[in-house]
C-alpha cells in the first residue's frame, strides 16, 4: 500500500505530517511523493488565510486526478474548524481534527469501505486539556537542520486569529523528554535544531520550566548543534532571554517577534498583549547586545477600522527599527473570530496596496542587513548545493542566505562574508593559506 502526504501552512504542520509518514510507514506503508499514484492521499491543512481554504478544495481534486480510487483524508487547522464543509468535497473519505491527528492511522481502515464520508473532530479544542504530541520535521529530506516541537496551541485571544479555535489550549513537551529528542537528532547527524511552537513563549512544562530553562538545559547537552528559536510573541521574549542568547553562541542569535500593527490603537483592537514601546524597547535591547542579531517582524495589513493613518504609523514605526526582514500578511476575514464583528473593513484594493508598501520596505530592510554582514566573520550550516548559484548555499547563524565555492553538506564552516549580489552573500571559508582549502569545518559549536 502506498501513502502520500500534502502539507500546507507552518512549520509545526510540517512537523506534524513527518510524524504521520513515520507512523503509515511503521503500518506497513510505502510513502510516495505527492503527485504519485497512490491508496491513500492524506491533506494536512491549514487555515490562516482564505487563500489557504481555497487551496485545500484544488489540492483534492488534483489527488484524485492521480490516484482516483485513493482514501482521501483531509486534517488538519481548517478540517479541525470545517469538517463539515470539507466533508461535502467530492472524493473527501474521512476528515480528522487536530486532537484526533495523531491517532488517524489507527482511523485510517475505516475510510476504505466507507460509503460517507467520516468525520473524526472533537468540536471545541478550547474546552478541556489536550494532550501534547511531540513531532520534529527536516527541510528536503537533508540531515541538516530539524524542527522540533516543543509547544502547540495558544490560550491568546487575538481578534483575528482561528488558531485558538483549531488547535485549542496551550500545552508543551515534558521538560525531560526535550533531551532525549534533542540527542537523538544530534546522533543522526542534524547540526542545527530549530524549536517550534504555535506560541512558543508560553512554554511551561507540566512541571513548571520555562522557555529560559529549555534554553538553559540544551547549551550544556553535549551536541554539535547549534539551536534556533521560531517566532516568539514580543511580551515573552523576556530581557533574560536575551541576555542568555548573547553570552551564548550555540544558541543563534535570530529573532522573530510579530508585530502585526505599529498603530497603539490597531494593536488594541487586535488584542495583542503589548505595547509598540515594549516593542521597540525589545529590538533596542537585541541590537544593544547583539549588534549583528537578525530580527524578523510579521506584520498583518488592513485590519478593520486601519486608516491611512494607523497604516502611516506602522510604516514609520518599522522604518525606524534595526529589523532585518519582514513577513507581511493580507487581513482576510476569518469565521469564528471577533474581528468579523468589527466595523469599517478596510477595502481589499487598500489591503493590497499596503502590503506591497511593506513588503518594498521590508525588501529594503533585508538588503540592508545583508549589507551589515559584508567583511564579518560568520558560522554557515551547509545545507546543499544550487546549481541555480553554483556553489554551496546555507544560512548563518544570524539567517543570512550564503554561498560558498567550496564546502561539505551538514558541517558548520567559519567563513568570511566578501560580498552581497542582491539575493545572496558570497563568503569564503576561513584558511590560514591561500593554497589551503577554502574553509575549516567547527567540529563543535562552543
Ligand atoms: S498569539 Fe495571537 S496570533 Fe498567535 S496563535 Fe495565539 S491568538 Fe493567534
Amino acid at each position: 500500500m502506498k501513502a502520500a502526504i500534502y502539507t500546507f501552512g507552518c512549520k509545526q504542520n510540517y512537523a506534524e505530517s513527518s510524524s504521520l509518514a513515520r507512523q503509515l510507514e511503521e503500518e506497513g506503508y510505502t510513502i510516495v511523493p505527492f503527485g504519485e499514484k497512490a491508496d491513500v492521499v492524506v491533506i494536512n491543512t491549514c487555515t490562516v488565510t482564505e487563500t489557504a481554504d481555497r487551496e485545500c478544495h484544488k489540492i483534492v481534486r488534483r489527488a484524485l486526478r492521480h490516484s482516483p480510487d485513493a482514501a482521501i483524508i483531509v486534517t488538519g487547522c481548517y478540517a479541525q474548524l470545517q469538517p463539515d464543509e470539507i466533508a461535502q468535497i467530492e472524493g473527501v473519505r474521512m476528515v480528522v481534527g487536530n486532537a484526533e491527528k495523531h491517532r488517524l492511522t489507527q482511523l485510517l481502515e475505516r475510510a476504505f469501505t466507507t460509503e460517507q464520508p467520516i468525520i473524526e473532530c472533537n468540536d471545541d479544542l478550547r474546552v478541556g486539556q489536550l494532550e501534547f504530541v511531540p513531532a520534529v520535521y527536516s527541510e528536503h529530506d537533508s540531515r541538516t537542520r530539524a524542527f522540533l516541537k516543543l509547544q502547540d496551541g495558544c490560550d491568546y485571544a487575538c481578534a483575528f486569529c482561528t488558531i485558538p479555535h483549531a488547535r485549542g489550549k496551550s500545552r508543551s513537551m515534558a521538560f525531560d523528554e526535550i533531551p532525549v529528542h534533542v540527542q537523538r537528532l544530534a546522533n543522526a547527524g542534524y547540526r542545527e535544531i530549530v524549536l517550534t511552537g504555535i506560541n512558543l513563549g508560553e512554554y511551561c512544562a507540566p512541571t513548571g520550566q520555562r522557555l529560559l530553562d529549555v534554553l538553559r538545559l540544551l547549551v550544556l547537552l553535549d551536541t554539535d548543534c547549534r539551536f534556533r528559536l521560531s517566532s516568539i510573541e514580543p511580551n515573552r521574549m523576556h530581557p533574560d532571554i536575551i541576555s542568555f542568547i548573547a553570552d551564548h553562541p550555540s544558541v543563534c542569535p535570530h529573532f522573530h517577534l510579530p508585530l502585526q500593527s505599529g498603530s497603539p490603537e490597531i494593536l488594541r483592537r487586535m488584542r495583542r498583549r503589548y505595547k509598540r514601546q515594549l516593542y521597540a524597547e525589545r529590538v533596542r535591547m537585541i541590537k544593544e547586545r547583539i549588534p549583528h542579531a537578525c530580527i524578523g517582524a510579521d506584520v498583518l495589513t488592513g485590519f478593520p477600522g486601519e486608516s491611512d493613518h494607523h497604516f502611516d504609523e506602522t510604516y514609520s514605526f518599522i522604518e525606524s527599527l534595526p529589523i532585518s526582514y519582514l513577513h507581511v500578511f493580507t487581513y482576510s476575514e476569518r469565521e469564528r473570530t471577533d474581528a468579523v464583528l468589527y466595523n469599517s473593513p478596510v477595502p481589499f484594493r487598500v489591503r493590497k496596496e499596503r502590503t506591497a508598501r511593506l513588503r518594498r520596505l521590508g525588501e529594503m530592510k533585508q538588503r540592508s542587513f545583508y549589507h551589515q554582514n559584508i567583511g564579518t566573520q560568520r558560522t554557515v550550516l551547509v545545507e546543499t548545493y544550487s546549481m541555480d548559484v553554483h556553489g554551496w548555499v546555507g544560512y548563518t547563524e544570524n539567517y543570512c542566505r550564503v554561498v560558498l565555492p567550496a564546502a561539505t553538506e551538514g558541517t558548520l564552516l567559519d567563513v568570511v562574508v566578501e560580498s552581497f549580489d542582491g539575493s545572496l552573500l558570497h563568503a569564503r571559508g576561513v584558511a590560514a593559506h591561500d593554497d589551503q582549502p577554502h574553509y575549516v569545518a567547527l567540529p563543535v559549536v562552543a
